[in-house]
């Protein structure tokens, strides 16, 4: 993921401490002090990809609110850690929580973790008070309904370090949601119901702009793409890849893979140009494109692009989260398709894949180049990557719009190796045993009315989702290991209740 750069590059998380003006100058001095070791502590955590930035102690309505607004004009702030140290009334905060923009995360901890018995006395009882401070906070964020994740520990926990760590990578997925613009190349294919969705609402749930452009505006931009840009690729392949003999430089079919670099090339150019980062193509609408493209598409994903095939813009939104969620751990993401089930008892398994869109992020092993005739489309053989999915966890997450709402439907999965190598399947593919068995699985899944594309991710796992889901105030209905049927299905009616009231008249 070089093309995009780092998320996190510049970004930080800002540290706030509430205090109040009745302890006077020493013990606010200490909670000063204190709080900025908190801070440092986080700062240096490696599971943390920001800088935390403390800022003075806050002890007065007026400053709280200030900071609420200055957080949310600093494009490089992705959220807000709030500790009371002391106490501090929290009518105080009010204003400046129901004004505050950006992720906040709760954390309830203290400066020390093991406390000195034997040497308490009440000054060390009055410095040392978050554990009613923090509820007197948590007190009024909850009457005012403020979204937030809390985090309960002392800062050395590596425990609360991955959990704040994890938040972050929410916040920084959900500043990218914010703020993408999604290109659409044609419209959705004909006649699929899930694909489709309100764009408009999309822009107001969650800031992401989706837009269509012409096939042919991309078809008119590859064909300017210049001889030599065609090379380097060419190159970077003949390096990279495991490439079929007809592929080669000398191979019959090397003028294929010559095209599919120019459409990578033109792609690319269009997309930078525009400020995109996520886009969909539409194999019913490919203009003068002469393949459908496949290597570029896993290439740009490769790069940290989000994509949704067949005009799918809600997963190739989903997509992107994930790539700036994940960015810079193991693993990787990728449209995914359910596509076919091993449905022997016992050996239940899903077998995913798509025409061939599959991100190599999801494997470390080198990749097959190959080209192969692609019945659907009506174009030339399109050239692709092929390669097995790495085996380890995963989740899969999919989006739906429930016509008021946007539903997220995730699945907690472990990602196996096939029951046997798959010589004649030409397109990448990830097995999977989803949690918390088949049926189980697959029956929520159909009571979430969730859909066939969804985002894979061997990067993050379910609780930077679920944060994700808690930020941006959007329904989450997980199948994981504790799910069952009955449960599920009644959590989605409650659910349903929920979010419609959430959302008022
Ligand atoms: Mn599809």
């Amino acid at each position: 993921m070089t093309a995009l750069g780092s998320p996190f590059e510049g970004r930080s998380i800002w540290f706030l401490t509430g205090s109040q003006d009745l302890y006077g100058e020493e013990t606010l001095q200490q909670v000063a002090e204190q709080s900025g070791s908190v801070a440092a502590v986080l700062d240096e955590a490696e599971e943390i990809p920001v800088s935390i930035a403390w800022k003075p102690v806050l002890k007065d309505r007026d400053s709280i609110r200030r900071a609420a607004l200055e957080a949310n004009a600093d494009p490089r702030c992705l959220g807000v850690i709030v500790w009371m140290h002391t106490f501090s009334p929290a009518k105080m905060w009010i204003s400046g929580l129901t004004a505050l923009d950006k992720p906040l995360l709760h954390l309830h901890t203290q400066a020390e973790a093991a406390l000195p018995w034997s040497e308490i006395d009440m000054d060390f009882m009055n410095l040392n008070q978050a554990a009613h401070g923090d509820r007197e906070f948590a007190y009024i964020a909850s009457r005012t309904s403020i979204r937030r994740t809390t985090v309960v520990g002392h800062a050395s926990d590596p425990r609360v370090r991955q959990k704040v760590g994890t938040w972050t990578r929410a916040a920084a997925g959900w500043d990218e949601l914010r703020n993408l613009r999604l290109c659409r190349f044609g419209d959705n294919m004909r006649n699929v119901a899930v694909t489709e969705g309100d764009k408009t609402e999309a822009e107001i749930a969650l800031g992401s702009s989706v837009n269509t452009w012409a096939v042919n505006d991309l078809v008119d931009r590859i064909a300017a793409v210049k001889d030599s840009e065609v090379e380097e690729l060419l190159a970077e392949y003949d390096a990279a890849y495991d490439t079929a003999e007809e592929l080669r430089p000398s191979g019959a079919r090397r003028e294929s893979l010559a095209y599919a670099a120019r459409q990578e090339a033109g792609m690319r150019s269009f997309l930078t140009e525009g400020g995109f980062t996520a886009f969909t193509t539409n194999f019913e609408d490919l203009g003068g494109l002469r393949q459908l493209p496949g290597l570029a598409v896993q290439r740009l994903m490769a790069d940290g692009y989000g994509f949704g095939a067949e005009g799918d813009w809600k997963t190739a939104l989903l997509v992107r989260a994930a790539k700036v969620m994940g960015y810079g751990l193991p693993g990787g993401a990728s449209l995914m398709e359910d596509y076919t089930y091993e449905m022997t008892p016992g050996k239940e398994k899903i077998l995913g894949a798509h025409m061939l869109e599959i991100c190599p992020s999801l494997t470390t092993s080198v990749p097959r180049l190959e080209i192969h005739p692609l019945g659907i489309g009506d174009r030339e053989d399109p050239v692709r990557l092929v390669f097995d999915t790495d085996p380890g966890p995963g989740l899969v997450v999919a989006m739906s719009d429930m016509r008021e709402r946007f539903r997220l439907t995730a699945n907690v999965v472990d990602v196996v190796p096939p029951d046997a190598p798959l010589p004649n399947l030409p397109v990448a593919r990830a097995v999977w045993e989803p949690r918390p068995d088949f049926a189980t699985s697959a029956e929520c899944w159909l009571t979430a009315g969730a859909a066939h594309h969804t985002v894979m991710t061997t990067a993050v796992g379910i609780e930077a989702f679920e944060m994700l889901a808690e930020i941006a105030g959007i329904e989450l209905a997980v199948i994981d290991q504790d799910t069952t049927s009955r449960g599920f299905a009644q959590q989605l009616r409650w659910n349903a209740a929920y979010h419609r009231l959430a959302q008022g008249l």
